[in-house]
């Protein structure tokens, strides 16, 4: 990926930002090239936005904010425009599920689920939002006395968004922003951007007024760095790798913005041995131990990259595991039939590689995996394949326990007690997400309620709900994605005081 100062490709360069309802290239002609991670060929050129480009459109969403129509649109139609849009994406599912496929490597049916995932998150704002408009009368304690709590949009929000899921987390930030009134500016990722130039073109389509939702494509610093410093943004919604949380959260920190970060995880799969008592239980834990840690090639916040297996279990459980990895078939993710596209960047298979050469060096065994595929037609070596690799004999002090590796990387640790099995679930910086596998009801509602983890999973893996909050404890992150919570996040309120029977104080005699 590399950036052109100059538009030296204009017949195939988009215009891709969008400020005050206009679409328009970047100020400087700066384009970038956009890579198709299944061979390395350039899909597309996007504008390249800079500061002050990030500058105009704060200052599109500020009018847009302070006067323009949007935030005071009545309730009714805010929630009118967010189900206009659920059914303009469900109309465009196939077209975006293609272009993400394309941009970020995921399977098309991947695609798919992201598409009817954000058109659910749309619906179900438009929905909460009706439902929690009205104010909340408090009791004051005096018959003279009116008292309301009413909600607010908070007023222009940075939207930074990762480049694994760049439809879906952006519509998790846009979709609730809207409902409650607010303008804003979005960043996609530099690595993924092409989905969100779709999203933005259904949101004028609806019929967001100009200047509401603007749009810069662009790297992390400046545009992101500029976009969560800037006085005249009330709210940065970050959501990416804990480096560039920390980094967003110190620059809005002068201006004591509202922060809301969602990082990274190291989530642990916690399987005890009670729940593969039965064939078809050892065959779902297995099967799902593999949709955790090997969905998106493992490039999900949540992947369950540490699987915690009992030790009576671990062989038996570790070897069909391996083989059915073994079984994987990579490929480009919009061909039918492949089950894993590639990772998403060269630096991201060399980060993978990386962490694969430490554990070995740290002593773990290679299981399956821990090399690309061999070339062919269909995988070609430009392409950044790596093959689902399960590391088995692996302890708390190794780097590729540790840390996020965000690829197709299992680790395996094992214990023999329920106390060692949460202890080493816990034992993380982060955390985002974990699961339980047991037949035994009471260990499983034991465990969860001890999992310091915003998700818990119980006989199950990845599956979230729009009205359910998503976000991480510890490093994961602050504040909450999805749910009342969600909604929450991009509201003020404000406590509304009225004396229906003013009388003087007389606190001061004269
Ligand atoms: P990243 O931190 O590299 O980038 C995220 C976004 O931040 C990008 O748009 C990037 O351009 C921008 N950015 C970079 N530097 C910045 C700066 N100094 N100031 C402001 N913005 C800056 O993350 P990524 O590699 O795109 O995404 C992968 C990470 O995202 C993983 O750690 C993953 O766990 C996390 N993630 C978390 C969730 C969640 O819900 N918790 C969901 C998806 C991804």
């Amino acid at each position: 990926m590399s950036v052109h100062h100059a538009p030296d490709h204009p017949a195939t360069a988009l215009e891709t930002l969008h400020i005050d309802g206009l679409w328009q290239p970047a100020k400087s002609g700066a384009t970038r090239e956009i890579v198709d991670p299944a061979d390395a060929t350039v899909l597309a050129f996007v504008s390249e936005g800079d500061v002050a480009d990030t500058d105009a459109a704060v200052a599109a969403a500020r009018r847009a904010f302070d006067d323009g129509p949007w935030p005071h649109r009545p309730v009714a139609d805010r929630a009118g425009l967010l189900r206009r849009v659920a059914d303009l994406l469900q109309r465009d599912r196939e077209e975006i599920a293609i272009t993400e496929s394309r941009d970020t490597g995921k399977t098309l049916e991947e695609g798919r689920v992201d598409v009817d995932d954000v058109t659910s998150a749309f619906r179900y704002f438009a929905d909460l939002v009706m439902n929690e408009s009205g104010g909340r009368v408090v009791d004051a304690g005096h018959p003279d006395v009116h008292s309301v709590v009413v909600h607010e949009p908070v007023g222009v929000c940075a939207l930074i968004a990762p480049w694994n899921y760049p439809l879906l987390q952006a519509g998790w930030k846009i979709a609730p922003a809207l409902a409650a009134g607010n303008t804003f500016v979005l960043k996609p990722s530099e690595v993924t951007p092409l989905s969100a130039v779709h999203l933005i073109r259904l949101l004028a389509e609806a019929g967001l007024p100009d200047g509401a939702a603007n749009l810069v494509t662009g790297a992390g610093d400046p545009v992101g760095a500029r976009l969560s410093e800037h006085p005249d943004v009330d709210l940065v919604s970050f959501t990416g790798g804990l480096a560039g949380g920390a980094k967003a959260a110190q620059a809005a920190a002068p201006t004591v913005k509202k922060v809301a970060l969602e990082l990274g995880g190291k989530n642990p799969n916690v399987v005890f041995a009670d729940s593969c008592a039965t064939d078809e239980g050892f065959d779902t834990a297995v099967d799902q131990a593999l949709n955790a840690a090997f969905l998106h090639s493992g490039q999900v916040c949540s992947a369950g990259a540490r699987l915690v297996v009992e030790e009576s279990l671990r062989e038996r459980f570790v070897a069909e595991l391996a083989r059915r990895a073994d079984a994987i078939r990579l490929g480009r993710g919009t061909v039918e039939g492949v089950e894993c596209g590639p990772l998403v960047s060269a630096q991201q298979l060399a980060k993978v590689e990386a962490y694969v050469a430490s554990a070995r060096e740290e002593g773990a065994v290679v299981r399956s995996g821990g090399v690309r595929p061999e070339a062919t037609e269909t995988l070609p070596a430009s392409g950044y394949f790596y093959r689902p690799t399960v590391l088995d004999g692996c302890h708390r002090e190794m780097r590729v326990v540790r840390e996020e590796t965000f690829g197709p990387i299992l680790t395996v640790e094992t214990f023999r007690t329920e106390e060692e099995a949460v202890t080493l679930a816990n034992d993380t910086d982060y955390g985002l997400a974990g699961a339980v596998w047991t037949s035994d009801a009471g260990r499983a509602r034991r465990v969860a309620a001890r999992l310091r983890h915003g998700t818990v999973w119980i006989n199950d893996y990845h599956p979230h709900l729009p009205q359910a909050e998503w976000g991480g404890f510890g490093r994961s992150g602050s504040g909450r994605a999805q749910g009342p919570a969600g909604l929450a996040q991009y509201r003020e309120s404000k406590h509304i005081y009225q004396n229906l029977n003013p009388r003087p104080r007389r606190r001061f005699a004269s």
